[in-house]
């Protein structure tokens, strides 16, 4: 059996190139560039495999004129050009679900670390600075007043991670949710004054574009926190390193920034913060599971079979 052409945006892990290879020819953006797909095996490529951090720009999609289905490696679509996906009639799929439970604990990891100041610990220990005292005290983490911003399925997630910790909790989005006790604010600068730590873990996209900006951080004032394991984009990131630098608020725990991987170094002079490379679903059961269900979905897809985690 001919194997159907599915082109990629950016590699995957060994073991999901491995088994994709299997069932595809794969054409491989990242080596063939723009101009590398010839002009007659364009038509032929009806799937394409991206990543929640590549998506795939409108440019691309344009020139694959019987394509049928976006298969992404991620739960973020904000990177893919859905609009013209959707009047194509191009479907799209992601991975949700299989990776909540590693971004929560991607922030509750950062939320301790930041607030804790468990790097600069290490560091205290391993520098010998130890023997010529002990580091300032730092602010305890249960008992505190958490606002997430975003209580959807990472959100509510990381929300059930929280109760352990004995802390209340608020959270805001565009409507109130009916299965849960926490406190809604339909207002983000509400929930940022009322918190002590604010999470953020909103999708991407123009609807959230810089959502947390100078007047949220003010709100969140100079004993909050920031944690951000949703995208780079919700925050306005100038807004963020002066109130870091000012410290107008006390600290951030970031896994997700503008321009990933190349990182504004301002970031790096900051000892208020920890950074981390976008590591939210990234551990290997996590990221067998997403390689999985792209491959479950392009499956469905050529069976004529009903998309498991459609997006559109
Ligand atoms: P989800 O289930 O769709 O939850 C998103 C939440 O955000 C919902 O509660 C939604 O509530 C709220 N929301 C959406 N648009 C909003 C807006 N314009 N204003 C205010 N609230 C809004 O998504 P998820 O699966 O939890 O994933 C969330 C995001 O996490 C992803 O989109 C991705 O960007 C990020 N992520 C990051 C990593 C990482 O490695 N750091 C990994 C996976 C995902 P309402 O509909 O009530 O507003």
């Amino acid at each position: 059996m001919i194997k159907p052409d599915l082109l990629m945006m950016g590699s995957y892990p060994d073991g999901d190139m491995e088994a994709l290879s299997s069932a595809y020819r794969l054409l491989k953006h990242w080596e063939l560039g723009p101009e590398g797909l010839g002009v007659a095996s364009r038509p032929l490529i009806r799937a394409l495999a991206t990543r929640g951090d590549l998506g795939v720009d409108t440019q691309t999609l344009e020139s694959l004129p019987n394509l049928e289905i976006i298969a992404c490696y991620g739960v973020g679509v904000d990177a893919i050009d859905l609009e013209t996906a959707r009047r194509r009639g191009i479907r799209v799929t992601n991975t949700p679900d299989v990776l909540n439970g590693d971004v929560a604990d991607l922030a509750i990891g950062l939320a301790l670390a930041t607030m804790r100041r468990i790097p600069a610990g290490d560091a205290h220990v391993r520098s010998g600075d130890w023997e010529r005292g002990n580091p300032a005290l730092a602010p305890r983490l249960h008992g505190k007043k958490v606002g997430i911003a975003g209580l959807g399925r990472i959100g509510s997630t990381l929300a059930r991670r929280f109760s352990g910790f004995d802390v209340e909790i608020g959270y805001f989005g565009r409507s109130p949710r009916k299965d849960t006790p926490h406190r809604y604010f339909d207002d983000l600068t509400a929930l940022a004054a009322w918190a002590d730590l604010l999470v953020l873990t909103l999708p991407g996209g123009n609807a959230t574009h810089k959502l947390v900006g100078a007047q949220v951080l003010q709100a969140l004032g100079p004993e909050g926190y920031l944690v951000n394991v949703s995208r780079g984009s919700t925050v306005d990131e100038a807004a963020l390193l002066q109130a870091l630098e000012a410290r107008a608020i006390a600290g951030a725990g970031l896994d997700v920034f503008w321009n990933e991987p190349r990182i504004d170094p301002r970031f790096a002079r900051l000892d208020n913060v920890v950074l981390q490379p976008h590591l939210g679903s990234a551990t290997i059961e996590t990221r067998r599971a997403m390689g999985q269900l792209v491959r479950d979905n392009l499956t469905a897809h050529f069976a004529g079979l009903p998309l498991l985690t459609p997006v559109i």
